[in-house]
């Protein structure tokens, strides 16, 4: 007979997206989880050096409820306590049984605890109602975004303990306690629900806005594979189109057909429209051709940087999630057409050396060029310059000459319908060199170069020299492919 299977809030918020998405992830094989932004801390337990508790019993993986319930009862303190009802298991970060009730707190590794995550901390407080008890308070210990470290790390500074939700811009909106218990919903026939979807031989996929919101869903091409077979200029590769899923229903399937009263109007969108016109491509030549003389001085630096977000400051000068850049890439153009390379490669707190290193390499005259450059390149440097006053003549010099190598395609003066509504460098690459490709490569996303460079930084890799030298590859192939881009780009603007 087969038992019921336990499940955890992740997987209610799964089928709160979408039954099939639910049902997709658990017969997805577990991947080892890489976080985005690096945590070697324990920060649970960081927390609790900010109530000052001292003594308290510290939950482990497989404890039943009952154990932990029976130390709970005993006027303990719990950290990361199992608890469990309805097969839904949850870990409470810090709990404490108080004459009035429970004390609940979160821990949020963010600097702003938002309302959009309601349905975790119901749901968690729903067990625990269930479970038979009273809640006197709920309270989120986050971190504090203004919290800059000094030499030692000042717990009492780097966390704040809130009973307020917050917005995007930081202010303060509902109250936790309120908020949640208003919101909290019977999750008892979702679970029963579950148990069915997770042993279901298939779940139909029911196209809905939840499947491309924000990101596209994970599991949309599995789900919709005709899609993933439409043509280069099909018209669900309209950027930015409130109505291409309308348009393609009624039969107009080609970018060329857009109905233009139902188009937006960007200038990308034009490039399409006008790229799958003219058999594919697109080049608006005096703008591009204006754009490039403006902008481009030799020598020409090509740059990217890698780095990596802590979200504990690890060094002085840091605040909760800023990133210390560890590696960059360098390839000088010169007018008479000669290319050399430079790059760096630093572990711990090498902040200084980097931007030593990167001032010389640069040199003091022409345009350097980034791909995404404001809101990467130029945001690192004046980071760097606010960190390390001293550089900062330096560092502005290289931020005043930089130039964005996205913009003739963001701004519409190139399109070919083999990106398919994508903008990336991987994706431009891909689409103007034949010869080159990341898949070459043995790293090939920006995140693979942040988890091979953990493992060097944290001593944890036996092939350093071998992971230097992927690392090296790829930030390399990233300046490499926009001396490849910048010369395209020259070919077609000066093209009769
Ligand atoms: S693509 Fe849509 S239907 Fe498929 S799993 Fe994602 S949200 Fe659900």
């Amino acid at each position: 007979m087969e038992t019921d299977r336990s499940f955890h809030i992740s997987d209610v918020k799964k089928m709160m997206r979408c039954p099939k998405f639910f049902w997709n992830a658990l017969r997805e094989e577990a991947q080892p989880f890489q976080p985005f932004a690096r945590l070697d801390e324990a920060v649970t337990e960081l927390a609790c050096r900010k109530l000052g508790i001292e003594e308290y019993f510290l939950g482990q993986k497989n404890d039943t409820s009952e154990v932990t319930q029976e130390k709970l009862d005993a006027g303990q303190w719990i950290v990361k306590g199992r608890f469990e009802y309805q097969h839904l298991r949850i870990k409470l970060p810090i709990v404490h049984k108080t004459e009035e009730g429970l004390d609940v707190f979160f821990v949020f590794v963010g600097n702003y605890p938002k309302d959009d995550d309601v349905l975790y901390y119901s749901s968690n407080i729903w067990v625990m109602k269930k479970l038979g008890y009273d809640i006197h308070d709920i309270k989120i210990i986050h971190l504090n975004g203004n919290y800059v470290r000094e030499d030692e790390l000042d717990v009492n500074e780097l966390f704040i303990v809130s009973d307020t939700f917050y917005n995007d811009k930081g202010r303060v909106t509902k109250p936790i306690f309120e908020h949640v218990m208003s919101r909290m919903v019977d999750l008892s026939e979702t679970l029963e629900y579950m148990q069915e979807v997770a042993v279901s031989e298939d779940v139909p996929s029911i196209r809905t806005k939840k499947c491309v919101r924000r990101t596209k869903c994970p599991y949309y091409d599995t789900c919709f594979p005709n899609e993933k077979q439409e043509d280069d200029d099909s018209i669900l590769t309209l950027v930015s189109s409130q109505y291409k899923y309308d348009m393609a229903k009624e039969g107009l399937t080609k970018l060329k057909d857009a109905d233009l009263e139902r188009v937006e109007g960007t200038r990308q969108q034009f490039a399409q429209i006008m790229a799958s016109r003219n058999g594919g491509l697109y080049v608006d030549r005096l703008p591009l051709k204006m754009w490039l003389d403006e902008n481009i001085k030799f020598p020409v630096a090509f740059i990217d940087f890698e780095w990596d977000t802590y979200a504990v400051p690890p060094y002085k000068g840091l605040k909760p999630f800023s990133v210390v850049c560890f590696e960059y890439s360098i390839h000088i153009l010169k007018e008479d057409g000669s290319l050399t390379h430079h790059d760096f490669i630093g572990t711990q707190d090498c902040r200084e050396e980097f931007i030593e290193n990167l001032i010389h390499d640069i040199g003091s005259a022409g345009s350097v060029v980034a791909f995404n450059a404001d809101g990467a390149e130029k945001i690192r440097l004046k980071e760097l310059a606010d960190q390390f006053p001293n550089y900062r003549k330096g560092l502005d010099r290289i931020c005043d000459a930089m130039v964005d190598l996205a913009m003739p395609f963001q701004l519409g003066m190139v399109y070919d319908v083999r990106m398919r509504g994508l903008y990336s460098l991987k994706v431009l690459l891909s689409v103007f060199s034949e010869s080159l490709s990341y898949q070459d490569l043995s790293i090939h996303h920006g995140m693979d170069a942040v988890y091979s460079w953990r493992m060097m930084d944290k001593k944890q890799a036996d092939n350093e020299e071998e992971l230097k030298q992927r690392l090296s590859e790829y930030c390399g192939m990233d300046t490499y492919s926009m001396v490849v881009l910048y010369k395209w780009l020259i070919s077609h603007a000066q093209e009769d």
